[in-house]
């Protein structure tokens, strides 16, 4: 591989001329919800045979001229990422674990048959990108929301892994995922559905995955929930996560279970609160656990609480579960202690207000 790290770490800088006023992104910035409002620039880094990864830059967010034939819109070899900055009470800016993400964005690369990132080139495009659009990052319980992904951008409509890359990242100002915040949320158990198969991409995090998710979501809104959850695809009977987050379950001995890695992906959220029940000597199983055995341990009052856990949403309840098979609540319908420590105990850090153990936090 012609991978030239030191001089790809060196991205050419470009201010947008056309960036967005200070009343406009003011705003803009006033409630963003998720995912519509952007920020001025986006970092790039170009791939092809002849001189490997090279081109990186930050420049004015704009449209990609893409041949009608490029790869990705045809067999979807895409790939992404999800992270986020927080403004600290001191100024400053805080990345949470964009080692983790670039990590697994080289695994998912790995999977699709794609050219792998050197590791420090995204965590560099990620860092020069927060700093030129560090204006844009929402104080209070805001954030802003960093999508690196990669396609696939050879003009050819051969069956094969493309020979040229566009890796980009763009980013965007987020209050809650959740309207109304971490209230519990109501899930839909995908019984028609599944998400992912053993020696599947349930793993990694391709766009594909999420496509194949959609028809499960839609269902879950059509039963009036937030979310769908998807059970293994052998026996139809193990939660494995939600369309977008992992999960976990909580005991009334204080103990935690989440599902094993495998066919789902491996949350850095869900990789956090792992570290950080252990720190305090919390029993976390990492085992298949049965729909049916929820429900009986929901109705016999040997599960406490239930969570969803991702970048986006950090921690929400889980409230309501709904299926085919019949409906069931978790504490009430309402958000339990467990679930809200760690929650809290996971934004401090993020935001700067508690030590970090771990060295999760990559100051900006
Ligand atoms: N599962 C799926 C399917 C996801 O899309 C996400 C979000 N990236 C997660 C779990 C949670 O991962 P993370 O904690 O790294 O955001």
């Amino acid at each position: 591989d012609k991978i030239d790290g030191a001089a790809l770490l060196k991205f050419d800088i470009q201010p947008a001329a056309n960036a967005v006023s200070e009343a406009d992104r003011a705003a803009k910035l006033r409630d963003p919800g998720f995912g519509r409002v952007f920020t001025d620039h986006m970092a790039i880094v170009r791939y092809n045979q002849t001189d490997g990864w090279h081109g990186a830059r930050v420049e004015s967010r704009a449209n990609f001229p893409l041949d009608p034939a490029a790869a990705v819109l045809h067999y979807a070899q895409e790939i992404f990422e999800g992270l986020k900055a927080y403004v600290r009470e001191d100024g400053g800016v805080n990345l949470f674990r964009p080692d983790a993400n670039a990590r697994r964005f080289r695994n998912s690369a790995d999977r699709m048959a794609m050219a792998p990132l050197p590791e420090p080139v995204f965590i560099e495009a990620v860092e020069q990108l927060v700093r030129i659009d560090s204006a844009w990052i929402p104080g209070g319980e805001g954030s802003l929301y960093l999508r690196p992904f990669m396609i696939a951008s050879e003009i050819f409509l051969g069956v094969k892994p493309s020979a040229e890359y566009i890796f980009a990242v763009i980013a965007s100002p987020v209050g809650s995922y959740f309207k109304g915040g971490p209230a519990p949320v109501s899930i839909w158990v995908s019984e028609n559905y599944t998400r992912a198969a053993i020696g599947g991409t349930g793993a990694v995090k391709c766009g594909g995955n999420y496509a194949a998710s959609l028809r499960a979501q839609a269902e879950a809104s059509d039963h009036g929930c937030d979310q769908v959850v998807f059970l293994d695809a052998v026996e139809r009977r193990y939660i494995e996560e939600l369309g977008g987050m992992n999960i976990f379950f909580v005991f009334e001995d204080g103990s935690l279970l989440t599902p094993p890695l495998g066919t789902i992906l491996p949350g850095i959220t869900r990789d956090s609160i792992i570290a950080l029940a252990k720190d305090k000597g919390t029993q976390v199983r990492e085992e298949a656990y049965t729909l049916d055995q929820w429900r009986a341990d929901a109705a016999s009052g040997k599960l406490k609480e239930a969570f969803a856990c991702g970048t986006a949403a950090v921690i929400s309840p889980i409230g309501q579960v709904r299926s085919a098979s019949g409906d069931f609540t978790i504490n009430g319908g309402t958000a339990g202690p467990v679930t809200m420590g760690l929650r809290k105990q996971l934004v401090d850090i993020q935001y700067g207000r508690a030590p970090d153990p771990h060295n999760w936090i990559r100051k900006v």
